[in-house]
């Protein structure tokens, strides 16, 4: 299995739901740094969250999320697809 990126954050940034700093993060990505607009999840109440512009969190748009669901169903058809061919 491919091991996750990850980092401290340096602002710390407050979930919004649950009101706990976010000191690190996770990405399936090599070499990637949260930026603005990225989406996250809340490590302790696993909420849906986006980073803006001046890398506090918010709420993620619904819009965001499904398009998340989308990309992530993609990703799960295409893994289908390769262990069928195995
Ligand atoms: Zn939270």
């Amino acid at each position: 299995m491919k091991r996750l990126n990850t980092g401290q954050l340096i602002e710390k940034p407050v979930c919004p739901t649950c009101h706990k700093k976010l000191d690190g993060f996770a990405s399936h990505l090599t070499d990637h740094w949260p930026s603005p607009g990225a989406v996250t999840i809340c490590a302790y109440c696993r909420q849906v969250l986006q980073f803006t512009n001046d890398m506090a969190l918010r709420l993620a748009d619904p819009e965001v999320i499904e398009q998340v669901m989308l990309e992530v169903s993609h990703m799960q058809g295409v893994l289908n697809a390769m262990d069928k061919r195995q």
